[in-house]
């Protein structure tokens, strides 16, 4: 709580009293620490590929490059964390374009069904090479809806990819749709995978928050995905929730109001 006082002046008779504003501080200092903490995430973020490229660099200069297979091997790391740099780097422009509502949605009348099946064979490769078993299950009824393709596209991709990520060879990853309460849809992304114990769950849409963060790096994660796909979920007035258990797998549920042409529910 910050408190102010300021004097009353009157004509002839100085300080006749004073005007106290009360002003509850702690939201505005909660704010100020995130935004802290994350300039500092940032930094130290895009500072760790950096200093590898430095390094790498260094070593090819100092002799490395005369020696093709090490040469090729040293490029290849500094081409890894290129394309990593740019890709959190793209995860932070969508961020901030979702934080400040410069990513106004396009509703089109999408076919769920169709959705799901495209996102599951965008992964057919990184499946087969897991030998992780994929499918699809989309309960009567569910047809079109309107949302934003290319951002629920997004979402889609973030948790499947995750699932595959976090899920080990021979492993099985469900996709589903279903009509939930308040005319709404829920599409979950299920895996049998590591799963994440319960002192991480309620941080693990926070951004950069991993709950193994050298594994997520090499495996190529910027720590955003779950941060992007809760903004993308929340402007389309929905919600996103994750239940897990370790060793058991985890179930990612995606809930959006159900709006068919014409913007009403059915
Ligand atoms: P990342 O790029 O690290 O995957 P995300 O924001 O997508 O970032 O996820 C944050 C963290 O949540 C991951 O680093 C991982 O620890 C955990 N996580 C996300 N999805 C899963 C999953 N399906 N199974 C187990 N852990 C997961």
């Amino acid at each position: 709580m910050r408190v102010t006082f300021t004097p009353i002046h009157r004509r002839d008779k100085g300080i006749s009293g004073a005007i106290a504003v009360l002003q509850d501080v702690t939201e505005q200092e909660r704010l100020e620490q995130s935004r802290r903490e994350f300039v500092a995430n940032v930094s130290h973020e895009l500072r760790t590929p950096l200093t590898t490229i430095k390094s790498y660099t260094e070593a090819l200069d100092d002799g490395a490059m005369e020696e093709r297979e090490l040469a090729q091997r040293f490029v290849g790391v500094i081409r890894n964390e290129t394309e990593r740099m740019i890709r959190l780097v793209t995860d932070l422009l969508h961020l901030s374009r979702l934080d400040s509502n410069q990513a106004p949605l396009r509703r089109q009348p999408t076919n769920v069904p169709d959705m799901l099946e495209e996102v599951a064979d965008r992964f057919s490769f990184q499946l087969r090479k897991k030998s992780i078993r994929a499918e699809v299950k989309v309960e009567n009824g569910i047809v079109n809806v309107l949302l934003d393709r290319d951002q629920i596209d997004q979402v889609l991709d973030n948790l499947v990819s995750n699932a595959i990520k976090y899920t080990l060879d021979g492993g099985r990853i469900e996709i589903a749709a279903r009509m939930a309460e308040q005319s709404s849809i829920a599409i979950s992304v299920k895996d049998t995978g590591i799963g994440i114990s319960r002192k991480d769950l309620n941080r693990i849409f926070d951004r950069f928050y991993r709950v193994d963060k050298a594994r997520s790096r090499n495996m190529g994660g910027t720590g955003l995905g779950l941060s992007i796909a809760r903004e993308i979920v929340k402007a389309h007035g929905g919600s996103i929730a994750l239940d897990s258990e370790p060793n058991v797998g985890t179930t990612v549920t995606v809930t959006l109001p159900a709006l068919h042409e014409g913007g009403a529910a059915s």
